[in-house]
């Protein structure tokens, strides 16, 4: 019997090495890693620089704690808060973490507890995460949950506003759905929340946690939108497969996270705030950034030509194909032609390559998707 918990449905393969966009398993097969281990891996396995900034910062300082100054966490706060509205960051471990420090810190601003989610959203597995989460499938058997969350329908305006009172704290949500299918907000809903965040002082949280660090063509989602956020979560691409997760907010919420109201023992220790800081360096240049709205282009295009049955959905290189069908059977086929992918939602295809992927490596996967699907 495993030692460990079965709370994963693991697929029997074990990997033994990556590099790019290839990763390698134990007898010798190479795949290509269009899950980029589900959206973390910006820079693909074993990127040179993120391999520099372990190997130089290891030998220097690992953890000090968040007892002492530390300027390297400014300089990453600095670049993620850079030509945006937003002015601060606290640095965590986890998607879930920088969820739970966004809902501390919209109900210590506001004094008030309700927030608004949306079905089929995903924001983690924590107490507060999950309750947010609008998925039954993620909390059944844990409750009673935090009652704090209001979840109504996606993209239903009408919906939304039947739950806003002067409880609100807030409003949260993905731009993109990444696990509840790559459901995009429509234009009309994003103005909706606008109209009413401004119009009632509730206040915006984006879960950026997936979309966020330049995976869907800009560095923020929330840049292809009306959306302002005056809370945003990130974590999965930021770290490129070293594990850190922040929480950016605007000045106007300084003062409700002074000294002592919130922490975290490793949350921004100096190898993950290295390791972080090399994955901006090179993930929020426009020439990368222009790279990967061409390979997405690139990639669409490809795909709607060999597949012109299917519904494509996403942005930049957070891509899905909707299939009438479960997605799990698939998979598995890509898998075994040694393409790796994930679902999102139950007929979804998910397709989070690298954002370093070649147009050479696109071309395989469509040719393994085009051979599967067709
Ligand atoms: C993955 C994910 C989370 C949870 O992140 P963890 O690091 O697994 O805690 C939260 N929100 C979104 C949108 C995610 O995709």
């Amino acid at each position: 019997m495993s030692s460990l918990f079965q709370n994963y449905a693991r697929r029997p393969i074990h990997f033994v090495q990556g590099k790019g966009t290839l990763i390698v398993d134990d007898t010798g097969k190479e795949y290509l890693d269009f899950t980029s281990g589900i959206a973390v891996l910006s820079l693909g396995h074993a990127h040179p620089a993120i391999v520099k900034a372990i190997q130089q910062q290891s030998e220097k300082l690992w953890h000090t704690s968040n007892l002492f100054e530390s300027p390297e966490q400014e300089q990453l706060a600095t670049t993620l808060v850079k030509d945006t509205h937003l002015a601060h960051a606290f640095f965590c471990n986890s998607g879930a973490e920088a969820n739970e420090a966004a809902i501390k810190l919209a109900r210590k601003h506001t004094g008030k507890h309700a927030i608004i989610t949306f079905e089929k959203s995903f924001h983690g597995r924590t107490f507060g995460a999950m309750s947010a989460t609008g998925q039954d499938k993620i909390k059944n058997g844990f409750g009673p949950l935090l009652d704090t969350f209001r979840t109504v329908p996606f993209n239903d305006i009408q919906q939304l506003e039947s739950v806003i009172d002067d409880e609100v704290a807030a409003i949260m949500l993905e731009v993109i759905q990444g696990e509840g299918g790559v459901n995009q907000v429509t234009p009309e809903f994003a103005q909706a929340i606008t109209d009413i965040c401004e119009s009632k002082g509730i206040l915006l949280i984006i879960d950026e946690v997936q979309t966020g660090i330049s995976r869907t063509g800009t560095r923020y989602a929330y840049e292809q939108t009306v959306l302002k956020p005056d809370i945003m979560t990130l974590a999965k691409g930021l770290g490129g497969g070293f594990p850190i997760g922040a929480m950016l907010g605007t000045s106007a919420l300084h003062d409700s996270f002074g000294p002592g109201t919130h922490g975290t023992t490793f949350g921004g220790n100096p190898l993950a705030v290295a390791v972080a800081q090399t994955v901006l360096n090179n993930v929020f240049t426009s020439e990368f950034l222009n790279e990967v709205n061409e390979k997405s282009s690139y990639f669409l295009d490809k795909l709607k030509e060999t597949l012109p049955a299917y519904t494509i959905v996403g942005s930049g290189l957070l891509l899905g194909i909707v299939c009438s069908d479960e997605a799990a059977p698939y998979i598995a086929e890509a898998e075994k032609a040694g393409l790796l992918l994930v679902a999102a939602g139950p007929n979804v295809i998910r397709l989070l390559p690298p954002l370093t992927v070649s147009t050479e490596e696109i071309d395989q996967a469509v040719n393994i998707l085009s051979s599967i699907l067709k």
